[in-house]
């Protein structure tokens, strides 16, 4: 029996496929993009499968309209991957496959494919692009857009579908010379085989001799380095020899901020197969880069965490550095986790996976732990720098001015003679985290978040970071009319200030995103800091994320104790990564670094274990809390969110589905609330949650697939919004 019946993923809020008819005079294959009526609109979507019948009466079926690519823009792996992964973060499948498209091709534009037949700019049609000829302004048009293509070329398909009635234009511009027939770049890039790369030390050697023996299959490997050990140089050598086995590398990064130092580092060593994707980059230099590694022209993919979707053809190696970091997890919408996915995406391209980081995540040392991933360390730095001291400084008897101590100060004036380099870490951007009345106790609250408004003073703005609502800075007290404003507690713009006066003289430098929002400025001011002799360095966590301060030697946190008393579990484990990673980035030069970190609580027992005995200690004593609390990774959890603009519709609902579930009744799974979320109001919605924890994972995922139609049937489902957050990175 011939296949009739397309299955067809469309961006719908919706759990299933949908079933189209086939025109016999269509041909089509799985992966390909069609267009396809859905409820009044037309949509575009792809075809998942095909079948010699369907469930769905004939009659309803209607046909696949039309077919918008000759070659599938997925493979069958790239949409089994896809359609798991959509059923593991329970998330609707169609907006997983279609989010996994370049955005271009998630419309009914055509797909740029290397090879097609199409039009290229000449070298003169492009000068001609600056300043096109005024009085023909559909060449004009023409030029302007195809400057904008990759190569200056585009495909007749792209042509038509950009511009429509362009075609006696073109003509013109070929006759005038300015554009040529050609053929899309096709060839594979340029790859550097057999780059030498550094001589490996005894710790590099061995965890690359144990990961080639991995290439093979598929098999995880956690490399668990210290910062500074090499693990980049262990990344570079093993691509290379994927490389020479004819594969490709996909390199998953935390931070677009990284991407670019990294890709350096890459792009030397490995030449022009190295490919970059991420959000900052322009939609075409994306749609390029997908359209070549899903092809196999392009070889090593690096990229952010949407990275992980990306079809790469003959995959080889998944490589994940910075395991541990928050931003590898989705956490609005799609709610997935990049690193997660690399390895079930490593087990079903039959490929090895590596996992680097200078302070894994307790999740991947338990997995180490258990056997299921091997566990390669490098406890030494490479290049022979010295590891940091590390000492707490208890400020519980100290005047502080802008939050530092007299010894931090001193230590800092004593290093700045010494001609050597200070980062101060403060996480909490902005001037001061409230502003508050002095005559009658106003205070900066957010009018829609139960949270305050931070002090910008540079920009004069109160600036709530949670729902992003600004107002302007008052003059006097909205509440009493008093001229008795003042900000409580500092963020790094007022430690800025405070230092450039404290310090006259010395080069100063802030980092966080405020300082580094402009394109390039990141750039700009690592230069500047690398140029200098004796400087300082202020910043947020932005500062944790693997940047080389080589003449940096004193670190100073000013606040260790924001993670320690929190609400959520994970608190100090992120407390503990971003102390370690900020401690890593300082004496990584000749000279030994000094680290010393302000709190209030010396005696605390995970920050005395962490300064005393290190992070591998640390983890261990906080995986022995987690396993006694039965949190994971000793268990899973899913969180489920309801928010609405009333608190008592959130919790009716939430109520109503956990009496449900009650009623239907969930062995092996603890379902806890409703509780309201910690930040119970945020953009105006109340929010309130419903978490579910389980040993097993098939009975908790079991659970979960039953909530969308119990939910359903609630009449108080009518009144809020919900969302399902599996292996949830935080709770809030
Ligand atoms: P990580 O990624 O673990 O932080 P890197 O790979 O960035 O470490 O290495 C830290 C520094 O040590 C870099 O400047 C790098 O060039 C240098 N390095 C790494 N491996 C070697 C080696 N085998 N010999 C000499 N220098 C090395
Ligand atoms: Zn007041
Ligand atoms: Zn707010």
């Amino acid at each position: 029996m011939t296949d009739c019946i397309a299955r067809v993923a469309v961006s719908a809020p919706l759990h299933s496929l949908f079933d189209y008819a086939i025109p016999a005079d269509m041909q089509l294959d799985v992966g390909v993009r069609v267009r396809v009526s859905f409820g009044r609109t037309r949509v575009i979507g792809v075809v998942v499968a095909m079948a010699g019948g369907s469930d769905c009466a004939s009659a309803r079926i209607k046909p696949v309209e039309a077919v918008l690519d000759d070659e599938p823009l997925l493979g069958r792996d790239d949409l089994e991957f896809l359609i798991w992964a959509a059923g593991y973060y329970h998330h609707p499948v169609g907006e997983v496959i279609m989010a996994a498209l370049p955005l271009r091709l998630r419309k009914a534009e055509s797909a740029a494919l290397p090879g097609a037949a199409g039009w290229m700019l000449t070298p003169a049609g492009a000068l001609q692009a600056a300043t096109p000829p005024a009085r023909a302004p559909r060449q004009a048009e023409v030029l302007r857009w195809l400057v904008t293509r990759p190569d200056g070329a585009a495909s007749y398909a792209q042509l038509r579908s950009a511009l429509p009635d362009g075609t006696a234009a073109l003509r013109a511009l070929c006759d005038r010379g300015w554009v040529i027939r050609t053929t899309l770049e096709a060839r594979p890039d340029r790859a550097i085989l057999d780059s030498p790369g550094l001589a490996l030390n005894d710790d590099q050697a061995a965890v690359v001799a144990a990961l080639r023996d991995d290439l093979g299959g598929f098999a995880v490997a956690l490399l668990d380095g210290v910062t500074g050990s090499g693990k980049t140089e262990v990344y570079l050598q093993l691509a290379a020899e994927v490389l020479r086995r004819g594969r490709s590398v996909l390199v998953l990064v935390p931070e677009i901020s990284l991407t670019p130092q990294l890709f350096e580092r890459f792009h030397r060593r490995l030449g022009d197969t190295v490919r970059m994707l991420h959000s900052g980059l322009g939609e075409t230099e994306r749609e390029h880069a997908w359209h070549r590694l899903h092809l196999g022209l392009s070889r090593v993919l690096l990229g952010t965490r949407s990275s992980i979707f990306t079809p790469i053809a003959d995959l080889g190696l998944v490589l994940v550095d910075e395991e541990h970091d928050p931003s590898f997890k989705q956490t609005e919408g799609f709610r997935y986790s990049a690193r997660d996915l690399a390895i079930v995406r490593g087990q079903r391209a039959n490929c090895p996976v590596v996992l680097g980081s200078a302070t894994p995540s307790l999740e991947s040392l338990r997995n180490a732990a258990a056997g299921r991933y091997r566990h390669l360390r490098m406890d030494r730095r490479a290049g022979g720098a010295l590891s940091p001291r590390v000492d707490l400084l208890d400020i519980r008897d100290q005047p502080l001015q802008c939050g530092m101590s007299q010894p931090l100060l001193d230590r800092v004036a004593s290093v700045l003679k010494g001609g050597e380099q200070v980062m101060l870490f403060l996480n909490r951007r902005g001037f001061a985290p409230v502003l508050s009345c002095f005559s009658c106790g106003w205070l900066s609250d957010c009018p829609r978040c139960d949270a305050r408004q931070t002090v910008h003073r540079a920009s004069g703005l109160l600036w709530c970071h949670h729902c992003g609502a600004q107002h302007r800075v008052p003059q006097a007290c909205p509440e009493c009319g008093a001229h008795d404003l003042h900000p409580l507690g500092q963020g790094t713009e007022q430690l800025e200030g405070f230092l450039a006066e404290r310090f006259a003289g010395y080069p100063l430098i802030r980092l966080d995103r405020d300082a580094t929002a402009r394109k390039g400025s990141l750039q700009a001011l690592l230069d500047r800091l690398h140029a200098a002799e004796a400087a300082i360095l202020v910043g947020t966590q932005m500062l944790a994320k693997g940047h080389h301060f080589p003449r940096v030697t004193l670190v100073g946190v000013l606040d260790a104790d924001g993670g320690l008393y929190s609400a959520d579990f994970r608190a100090t484990e992120r407390m503990a990564q971003l102390l370690v990673q900020v401690a890593g980035r300082a004496g990584r030069g000749d000279r030994p670094g000094h680290v010393l970190i302000q709190t209030r609580y010396p005696d605390h027992p995970l920050l005395q274990t962490l300064v005393r005995q290190g992070y591998r200690a640390f983890a261990d004593a906080a995986l022995q809390e987690r396993q006694s609390a039965g949190l994971p990774p000793y268990s899973h959890q899913a969180l489920l969110r309801a928010d609405a603009t009333g608190l008592a519709s959130a919790q009716a609902f939430v109520g109503r589905l956990s009496q449900a579930l009650e009623e239907a009744g969930h062995p092996g799974v603890e379902v806890w609330g409703p509780v309201p979320a910690p930040m119970t109001r945020r953009a105006g919605r109340h929010r309130v949650h419903l978490l579910f924890q389980a040993r097993q994972r098939d009975v908790l995922h079991a659970l979960l697939r039953t909530l969308p139609a119990l939910a359903g049937q609630l009449p108080e489902s009518k009144r809020v919004r919900w969302s399902l957050d599996v292996d949830p990175a935080d709770l809030f």
